[in-house]
């Protein structure tokens, strides 16, 4: 970045915090943006004067809503609930819910933001939006789930559609919710329409769409390795997290012969030094889908260390998939990772790495790192593919979904090599898949007008 450059990011950066007061993450994803945007607009005056990336950074619209469910107590429980519509330039609003205690406009702007770059990516005609709420699924019943979901669709089922929004499931959202949730939409409206990703298949659901976002991160991987001639056989994998992702991930690296020696959950990490096996995988997922157990429980049931309270990221590996939650690699971790011989890190998670991380990841020569925005948009992806699905009144078969699922990741890593290689050969994954990602839903913005 050249002096003006600096300057301009700065003075962009200084706006985007004045409009959003106390929205830290919010402000750290347009920054992350802005920074591979800002030089790649210097010889672009008509994207500078249509002030494409200002109009980006603001979302179309913000619901938000009181969401009043009664608990199996008879006690009336309040929580807020939200959808950010922030683009719909190139398609309906497209993106998850995540029930969480720690959900706040900041974080759901956040996931917004990158949702409509990630979807732009994927070539498949999908805006982006997410939403949520900051209630806590842990520990409460099913029929409390049940309510929730009920009280919270109720209100939004007024501002989504087919053709207008389709949010699906992200922490906390899983199979249970989205039925849930489906259920008291059609009730509502009396029509049985793709409102929803992540259905059931007997109900619209699409195959692959459990296992995509998992699956993605590990063809990306595969992708940037074989860009250089290498594989996935034989390597040692660091693996954060226990849930849908993380848990489809290890799968798919267990096929390819990659050795997955962690997994975790907000308690601690497991380290299995033996790898894990599609057995003890199974048993996780077990843990995870039916008992909602924590991961401590492994290190019991196969005799391995537990860590409680830490990080996996200490543990020597040539791959690193965080799939977690956002900002779990600081930049100590970053570096101990690469003093460790880390070759390459593909995030499974949204936004997982800090941004002195992103420094010290981006200045360690050769190191290969794919964003999440490219990474884990194979969930959306296949989420894109049920909207096709619920139009033609079809499902298509395992290998069918998959197909597709590969080629979209292809075609992501593809876009990234294109507008993110140096004149050394290395390739800039962040760069590449906020250009490409960029381009797309600008050229849309341009032709509408204003
Ligand atoms: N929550 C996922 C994501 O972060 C999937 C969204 C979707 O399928 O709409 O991309």
């Amino acid at each position: 970045m050249n002096a003006q450059q600096v300057e301009d990011l700065t003075s962009f950066m200084e706006a985007v915090v004045r409009r959003n007061p106390g929205e830290p993450e919010f402000h750290q994803a347009v920054h992350e943006v802005a920074m591979d945007i800002i030089p790649y607009l210097a010889d672009k005056p008509l994207y500078r004067d249509m002030m494409v990336l200002e109009r980006m950074t603001e979302p179309d619209r913000i619901i938000s809503f009181r969401v009043v469910w009664q608990d199996d107590h008879g006690g009336v429980q309040v929580n807020r609930g939200y959808r950010v519509q922030q683009n719909n330039a190139i398609g309906p609003y497209k993106g998850g819910l995540r029930f969480h205690p720690t959900v706040t406009q900041s974080v759901l702007k956040f996931l917004a933001f990158e949702q409509v770059f990630k979807n732009s990516l994927t070539g498949l005609p999908l805006g982006g939006g997410k939403g949520g709420s900051d209630f806590d699924p842990k520990g409460k019943s099913d029929l409390e789930v049940m309510r929730f979901c009920q009280a919270f669709m109720t209100e939004l089922s007024k501002h989504v559609g087919p053709d207008t929004d389709v949010p699906a499931g992200d922490t906390g959202v899983g199979a249970r919710e989205v039925g849930y949730l489906f259920g008291q939409y059609k009730r509502l409206v009396n029509r049985f329409e793709g409102v929803l990703t992540g259905k059931a298949l007997e109900f619209g659901g699409s195959r692959i769409r459990a296992e995509a976002t998992g699956y993605g991160v590990v063809y990306m991987m595969q992708d940037m390795l074989a860009h250089h001639h290498e594989s996935i056989d034989g390597r040692t994998c660091v693996v954060s997290g226990s849930g849908n992702v993380a848990t489809y991930c290890a799968e798919k690296l267990i096929q390819l012969g990659g050795k997955v020696v962690t997994l975790s959950d907000s308690s601690g990490y497991i380290h299995d030094p033996e790898g894990l096996t599609l057995e003890k995988l199974q048993w996780v997922m077990e843990l995870k889908n039916k008992r909602r157990g924590r991961i401590e429980e492994y290190a019991r049931e196969y005799g391995v260390e537990y860590h409680a309270g830490e990080h996996p990221w200490g543990v020597p590996c040539d791959l690193a998939f965080p799939c977690a939650t956002q900002n779990e690699i600081d930049g100590a971790e970053a570096r101990t990772l690469i003093e460790n011989g880390c070759r390459a890190v593909a995030e499974g998670a949204n936004m997982p790495t800090t941004p002195d991380a992103i420094k010290v990841l981006r200045a360690s020569p050769g190191l290969l790192h794919a964003p999440s925005k490219a990474a884990n948009a194979g969930g959306v992806a296949v989420s894109g593919l049920e909207m096709s699905q619920n139009s033609l009144r079809m499902q298509w078969s395992r290998e069918e979904v998959d197909k597709h699922l590969r080629e979209i990741i292809a075609s992501i890593h593809a876009q990234c090599v294109e507008f993110g290689t140096a004149s050394d050969g290395h390739v800039d994954y962040f760069k590449g898949a906020n250009i490409a990602g960029f381009n797309k839903v600008a050229s849309a913005m341009l032709a509408y007008g204003v």
